[in-house]
């Protein structure tokens, strides 16, 4: 048994699961790092391996998930949306039932730990529209940590409420005025920041992206879900599903879902990318569609990208999902065939969105919407006999003036 096997506590084929040792899934992922960052990365892989064994740290980090987030959340069987799709029964994970409302705060939680433990006194990340901030800054005013958030100043000025909660939480928000004041701008300035003062700071990462072992470590912090998900339909329906369905921007709730079930070949798992507008560059974030090997934030993954290598322009409905590349174990996992990536337009989102208020009473994220979208057209595939688990990442209360406006607009 390895390390991250005794976190994952579930069967998995370990060989879809682990990083080799130059922190590579097959021929993506390792550690492209500036030269001043190498020692704090090896810090900071060093000390997960050691917390990722150690009972007390897996029991506090268990005991946060059951007091704090509220853990196990539901797996809901939506009846409504199994009589509109027609075939096979539908069930939902109830990531937006957690406190702050998605998936983000079982892996911030676990980071803010790994900090502490690290006897780190700051957290310091990036974020786009906010969503990260936001659990992040949960977690450090959970755990007593000061909390850092470098966010492109045109997302401060668009995502105002997100911007108030990280404060009112007791975070300092950095606005970023380089280049085109963006998500990459926030990372270049986050990375800046970290390689400045890393002594007592934690790069606390978003999703299951950047240099080894970060895919690794939010991997882990969020298997949680398939973990519960496993059992629970084991429990509610006697047998495994037929597939799992998840969106993906960086791919962190898809691998939360899909880890626990790796080993079970009978389970079809999609991973559900932004189609957006269209195909035209600048019009998705469809990146395993569109998008080809190359090295960003540290990792070699798919990566959408001009003819010069340089990371495209991307556009999503969903700000979560916006995103040029998709964590390295993602790209593993699309070579190797194990899950199917596809993709899920604007228009057929916000149809998802407004079937998933009317037929279940779930406002959903329009990230979550992607994956209810396609779970939808799936399950009218298979027999009623069959079962199909959605991811519901999170709850839709961030978007519902934005959805409001657009479906006035008509
Ligand atoms: C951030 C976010 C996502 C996308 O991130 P992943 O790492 O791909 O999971 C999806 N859903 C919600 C609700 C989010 O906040």
């Amino acid at each position: 048994m390895s390390d991250h096997d005794s976190v994952l506590g579930q069967p998995a084929r370990s060989d879809l699961m682990h990083a080799d040792d130059r922190g590579c899934f097959g021929a993506y992922g390792g550690r492209h790092l500036p030269p001043q960052l190498e020692d704090a990365i090896a810090e900071v892989a060093e000390q997960y391996a050691l917390a990722a064994a150690d009972p007390a740290f897996l029991r506090e980090y268990d005991d946060l998930l059951a007091q704090y987030v509220g853990r196990p959340s539901p797996l809901f069987f939506a009846r409504s949306l199994t009589r509109h799709a027609g075939g096979a029964k539908i069930y939902l994970k109830r990531e937006d039932l957690n406190h702050t409302g998605s998936h983000k705060i079982n892996h911030c939680l676990g980071e803010g730990l790994l900090a502490k433990r690290m006897g780190k006194t700051r957290l310091l990340a990036e974020t786009g529209a906010g969503q990260h901030g936001v659990a992040l800054a949960t977690a450090a005013a959970l755990l007593g940590l000061e909390c850092e958030i470098h966010m492109g100043a045109i997302d401060v000025a668009k995502q105002r409420p997100n911007v108030v909660r990280m404060e009112m939480l007791g975070a300092t928000v950095v606005a970023v005025d380089e280049g085109g004041r963006s998500l990459k701008e926030a990372v270049d300035s986050a990375f800046a920041a970290y390689a400045r003062d890393y002594r007592d700071t934690f790069f606390a990462i978003g999703s299951v992206v950047g240099p080894d072992p970060y895919p690794t470590i939010v991997r882990d912090f969020q298997a949680v879900v398939g973990r519960e998900a496993r059992a629970q339909i084991l429990a509610q329906e006697g047998t495994l599903p037929d597939a799992l369905v998840a969106c993906v921007g960086g791919g962190s709730n898809a691998l939360g879902l899909f880890t626990a079930f790796l080993g079970d070949d009978e389970v079809a798992m999609y991973g559900v990318e932004p189609g957006g507008r269209g195909a035209a560059v600048g019009e998705h974030a469809a990146t395993m569609t569109h998008g080809r090997p190359g090295m960003l934030h540290g990792m070699t993954t798919y990566v959408l990208q001009d003819d010069s290598g340089q990371p495209a322009p991307v556009h999503s409905i969903a700000s979560g999902l916006d995103y040029p590349g998709v964590g390295p174990q993602h790209s593993y996992l699309k070579d190797s065939g194990r899950v199917s990536y596809v993709s899920v337009d604007d228009r057929d989102c916000l149809d998802a969105f407004a079937l998933s208020c009317r037929a279940e009473g779930i406002i959903p994220a329009l990230e979550s919407a992607h994956a209810v979208a396609y779970t939808v057209q799936l399950a009218g595939r298979y027999g009623p006999d069959a079962v199909v688990i959605a991811n519901l990442s999170g709850r839709g209360d961030k978007d519902i003036d934005y959805v409001h406006e657009v479906s006035s607009r008509g």
